[in-house]
């Protein structure tokens, strides 16, 4: 049984009246995504990794129908948290992985151009050159999010055409220059900047993997999967937006073409698919049905959201209104990787 006692508390009191600094002054929830962790949200020990799965897919489902950029800051934390849990340093795993899951310390990941590269989209933009004690760094990736000084995220680079490196990387180290990514449809309050990497020293301490190729197999399927209660939590909340709306007019929404029940019904046989996945041993083997279900995910948010704005009518027409809100937020969830094309392109 998943143990969410005091999510809806949390979110109601520190999440929820914050919401519109989030998506209309860039306001970054640091202090709630502390706070979850101070509350146990991301605790492993003593529990199965289903177990963690489950709960922290529905942490990141919860907290998108409140604000899905806020939830998308999870995700960062969570996929950052699974690279610490995979990982064999015993350095990363005994000195940051406690501070991860306790609330003392927030993880990122700039991962998209390492998942577009083994997809073949792209070129990896970091190259990693061996050094007395570690690797220097250099490159520039074009967005990290939940990013502070103080915080670590994960990041890929080329050694030659050979071989590729994992590491963890601090914000605070030397000769990595953070440039703020603001002015984007929604998500401003994801603390973004673009990361350019000019020789930067890592130590052996902080190499997650020397061989990253067959690390990435092993981690991919959660990044993905912690991906897809965003687009559950957006469509959750556009339902029950419908729902209160339905008797305006003289019930004139029920020649929409579009219901609720409609996609309350998908959205529970995605749910179903995805907690089905969830409770199989090797999550390796889920890969290609995770995916599945992360792009039907993309397609019923949507699909929720543009419902919500016909059923809504101008009220949700209003700039900075919920419905247009998860509108324009659903928007990032379709271009964030893998995103649709790249997911078609791994699907076919
Ligand atoms: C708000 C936000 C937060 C993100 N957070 C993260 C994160 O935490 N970690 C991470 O790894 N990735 C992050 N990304 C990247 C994201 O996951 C996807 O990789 C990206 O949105 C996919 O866009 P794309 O496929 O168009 O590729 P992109 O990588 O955006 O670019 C594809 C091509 O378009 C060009 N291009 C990009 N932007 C512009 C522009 N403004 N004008 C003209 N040309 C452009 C690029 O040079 C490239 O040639 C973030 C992106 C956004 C928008």
């Amino acid at each position: 049984m998943v143990k969410l006692q005091g999510l809806e508390d949390l979110l109601q009191s520190q999440l929820k009246q914050h919401v519109k600094k989030i998506d209309e002054e860039a306001y970054y929830p640091r202090e709630f995504l502390l706070q979850l962790g101070k509350s146990g949200y991301f605790q492993s020990e003593g529990l199965d990794y289903s177990e963690v799965l489950l709960r922290e897919a529905r942490v990141v489902e919860e907290t998108a129908k409140v604000c899905m950029t806020t939830a998308f800051n999870i995700w960062c934390h969570l996929a950052s948290l699974t690279y610490i849990r995979a990982t064999d340093n015993m350095y990363l795993k005994n000195n940051l992985l406690p501070l991860l899951e306790s609330g003392e310390l927030l993880g990122a990941t700039g991962l998209s151009n390492p998942m577009k590269y083994y997809a073949g989209l792209e070129k990896l933009h970091l190259q990693a050159r061996r050094v007395d004690g570690g690797y220097t760094i250099s490159g520039t990736l074009p967005a990290v999010s939940n990013l502070g000084r103080d915080h670590w995220f994960g990041i890929i680079a080329s050694i030659d055409n050979n071989q590729r490196i994992m590491a963890y990387v601090q914000g605070n180290v030397e000769r990595l220059v953070f440039k703020e990514k603001l002015g984007y449809l929604g998500l401003n309050g994801s603390a973004t900047y673009a990361c350019q990497f000019d020789d930067v020293f890592i130590p052996d301490d902080w190499v997650i993997a020397e061989q990253a190729d067959s690390f990435v197999e092993k981690i991919r399927p959660a990044f993905v999967l912690y991906q897809i209660p965003l687009g559950f939590g957006v469509t959750g909340a556009s339902i029950q937006s419908i729902d209160k709306v339905c008797s305006r007019q003289a019930g004139c929404n029920k020649y929409l073409a579009v219901q609720s029940d409609e996609l309350s019904e998908e959205l529970q046989q995605l749910r179903s698919q995805l907690e089905h996945y969830i409770t199989q041993t090797d999550l390796r083997e889920q890969w290609k049905g995770l995916l599945n279900v992360r792009l039907q995910t993309v397609h019923l948010t949507s699909k929720a959201t543009h419902a919500c704005m016909l059923h809504q009518g101008s009220a949700g027409y209003l700039k900075c209104s919920p419905p247009s809100r998860r509108l324009r937020e659903s928007y990032f969830f379709v271009n964030l990787t893998p995103t649709v094309r790249h997911l078609g392109k791994m699907l076919s």
